[in-house]
């Protein structure tokens, strides 16, 4: 099995490994450890990475990026919405109602679907681990960021299957980052000592996340997490795309966003100027050659004037800060540090925030870049049973309350609960108890809708509890439903089971019912602590026995008492069925369907790399022999051959760029078969004479 973690970046993406007994960051096919979120879509095949990055501009309308963040999104949700104005590619609304990518692929119009698009860059990403370990990849361990509802995980891990991938956890980002930073240390206090609390930060291209953890030895617990949604480098690179804009426009009569080639030039010359700029207080310039219509375009920028542009962002940085203090119930002078990573804790005004926040230094020892991959690779050692890593426990949380309903017979109306309020402990599991004669259905719902940073609570999601029936003297049945939040966040009904009650025979005459539960049914949820094994089953599960224990008690109205008499009755229970109607994901034969068909271009790309492969080698050839002729190989062939060789290479180079150009693979194949011909015995006879010069001398008094 393999030991590979993955970041999911907004804009780019890192893949670290277990080798050699360490925890390695690998670099991709181009020598760089960053991986751009990023698919272009091409007559003939994808490119992904870097070289569909190359795309951008060239190929933009079928060149796909920012999509990370349409995960469980519907395509009328107002971020969508907004979001359509920025890019160059199209969306659309399928069927489901969620957000589809259209593009033009294999000269056809295609709606692919976010997860589609996701799998095809972990698709990716898995190859760059497959060529670093050298064998095949199929488990893993992926972030996601720590606001991320239930509908996003659930997508996000429907793009991990269709890339074939086994998600043995989706990690918050910020607790990634936590176990890269803890699992070294040495020195963190005993169990029974006071914790060291620490803070991350970590502001990325789109989002801003902070937590806060308690570290003793061997383990940690999230306390808190607080997040801005949308604070991210990009915010900080559209202060400048709008200053420009403005500018440019002025000064050269332009409407730069009426022409998205130049907007996209635009976006990418800030970036780069953004970058600069926390590296350099001065004025730098702003060039860009034959931006639009010919035109050269040239302004200039400084530091000071672009924080003044961003002080609203920049206000934005304290209130995350300030609210994870608060719901950890912990004071600034209780933090022993703070870490930052991402990107944008590269400006030097944001790193000054916080450190100005917390009234210290921030603290820059994690990899600002690869903490992410890294934790998430650690992870993934945890939970593999074929590698040996230190102990090391993570208790996270639920960073939304969540809450079932469901109708209440007793009251002929809804009852509700909540079952995991905000920062309850994850992964988690309770049973609730119910008494019912007929199946029934569980609404999971977010407790609070204001909490959520979007507006939809896409949780919605129904469980219907099936099977259940009277016991046989006519009384509600027992019901046990298990609802967890489970490794990867996501929260689900995920079991129910029956208790059937046998009489015994001492007990014939009727129970007698306490009065007082007649009118009220007690409701007991416990803590299900789940089964730590090492085996390659339940490895999911294993994570959760790390669950604190906790007790809780609800009442809710019943039609049916339950028996107050509980003694000498024999129970059997019995497993019954539970059909989700999950609102958002992926039905299991479109999933299957998206799999196939990943596959299908998977070997689409294969196959075109091959054709490209054989394709080159003729172009390689044909300069190769050109050069040698004139040079190495002079001597090894006469006049006549080496001209009408020479013909022959000249005429294969105008035919590689007239009719050669797209070929079937097979027919360079032949091309290259026939220059060999050729080719080849001059090749060897040069061969011969270096290997035996003094043959050659022998050979050269003859001639
Ligand atoms: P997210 O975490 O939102 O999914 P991501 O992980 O792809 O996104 P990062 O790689 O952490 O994001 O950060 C990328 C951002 O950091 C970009 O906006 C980039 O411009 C910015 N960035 C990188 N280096 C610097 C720098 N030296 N100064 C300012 N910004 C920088
Ligand atoms: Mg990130």
């Amino acid at each position: 099995m393999s030991v590979v973690g993955i970041d999911l970046g907004f804009q780019s993406c890192y893949v670290a490994v277990a080798r050699a007994g360490g925890i390695e960051t690998v670099a991709n096919e181009y020598s760089d450890r960053s991986t751009p979120s990023c698919i272009a879509f091409g007559p003939k095949n994808r490119s992904i990475g870097a070289a569909a990055k190359s795309q951008v501009i060239s190929n933009a309308k079928n060149t796909v990026q920012s999509f990370k963040r349409f995960h469980g999104r519907a395509f009328s949700d107002p971020f969508v919405q907004a979001e359509k104005a920025n890019l160059a590619y199209e969306l659309v609304q399928l069927p489901t109602g969620s957000t589809g990518i259209k593009v033009m692929y294999m000269e056809e119009e295609r709606n692919f679907t976010v997860e589609q698009v996701t799998g095809m860059l972990l698709t990716k990403l898995k190859e760059t681990a497959e060529n670093a370990l050298k064998k095949p990849v199929v488990d893993c361990v992926v972030s996601v960021p720590c606001f991320y509802t239930d509908a996003e995980r659930r997508s996000v891990m429907d793009a991990t299957q269709i890339a074939g991938l086994n998600c043995l956890r989706l990690i918050n980002e910020t607790t990634a980052v936590a176990l890269a930073y803890g699992i070294y240390k040495q020195d963190l206090p005993a169990l029974e000592e006071k914790p060291r609390n620490v803070v991350f930060v970590d502001m990325g291209h789109s989002a801003y996340q902070v937590s806060v953890c308690a570290f003793n030895k061997g383990k940690l617990k999230v306390l808190a997490t607080s997040f801005d949604t949308t604070l991210g480098g990009r915010k900080f690179d559209e202060m400048l795309v709008e200053y420009f804009c403005e500018e440019f426009g002025k000064k050269y009569k332009l409407d730069i966003k009426s022409k998205i080639r130049a907007l996209l030039r635009l976006y990418q010359e800030c970036e780069k100027l953004k970058k600069l700029m926390s590296a350099n207080a001065s004025d730098l310039p702003m060039n860009i050659e034959c931006f639009m219509n010919d035109i050269d375009v040239s302004g200039t920028m400084n530091r000071s004037k672009f924080l003044e542009m961003c002080d609203g962002l920049l206000a934005r940085v304290e209130p995350p800060l300030r609210s994870v203090l608060e719901q950890a119930k912990l004071k600034k002078e209780d933090i022993y540090a703070v870490e930052i990573v991402g990107g944008t804790t590269r400006i030097p005004a944001v790193k000054e925030k916080i450190s100005k926040f917390f009234g210290k230094e921030v603290s820059t020892t994690l990899n600002a870049d690869e903490a992410v991959a890294r934790g998430c690779a650690l992870q993934c050692a945890i939970l593999s049973p074929a590698f040996k890593v230190r102990e090391f426990s993570i208790t996270d949380l639920t960073p939304y309350p969540i809450s079932l309903r469901w109708n209440s017979p007793a009251e002929e109306g809804l009852s509700d609960c909540e079952v995991f309020p905000k920062n309850h402990t994850a992964p988690f599991s309770k049973v609730l108890t119910f008494y019912r004669k007929e199946p029934f259905t569980l609404e999971a719902y977010y407790s609070c809708p204001k909490e959520l940073p979007y507006p939809d609570p896409a949780i919605g999601t129904h469980f219907l509890v099936q099977k259940v029936t009277p016991q046989t003297d006519g009384s509600s049945s027992k019901v046990k439903v298990k609802v967890r939040v489970n490794i990867h966040g996501i929260f689900s009904v995920s079991s129910a089971s029956l208790v059937e009650v046998h009489k015994s025979d001492e007990n014939e005459e009727p129970m007698e019912t306490d009065q007082h539960a007649k009118e009220e049914e007690v409701t007991k949820m416990q803590v299900d602590q789940e089964e730590q094994q090492k085996t390659e089953e339940q490895q999911q599960a294993q994570a959760e026995n790390k669950a604190e224990s906790e007790e809780m008690e609800v009442t809710t109205k019943v039609d049916q008492p339950p028996q107050a008499k509980k003694a000498k009755v024999k129970t059997t229970t019995v497993d019954l069925p539970i059909e989700n109607q999950l609102v958002w994901q992926i039905g299991k034969d479109m999933l299957n369907l998206f799999i196939e068909n990943e596959g299908k271009m998977i070997m689409q790309d294969k196959l075109e790399k091959e054709r490209n492969d054989a394709k080159n080698a003729v172009e390689e050839y044909v300069y190769d022999m050109r050069d040698k002729l004139c040079s190495i190989y002079e001597k090894f062939v006469s006049e006549d051959d080496r001209n009408s060789f020479t013909l022959k290479l000249e005429d294969t180079e105008n035919w590689l760029y007239e009719d050669g150009e797209d070929q079937p693979k097979q027919i360079y194949i032949d091309k290259l078969t026939e220059l060999k011909t050729l080719g080849q015995p001059i090749q060897a006879r040069f061969q011969e004479s270096e290997e035996r010069p003094k043959a050659f001398e022998d050979l050269g008094k003859q001639i």
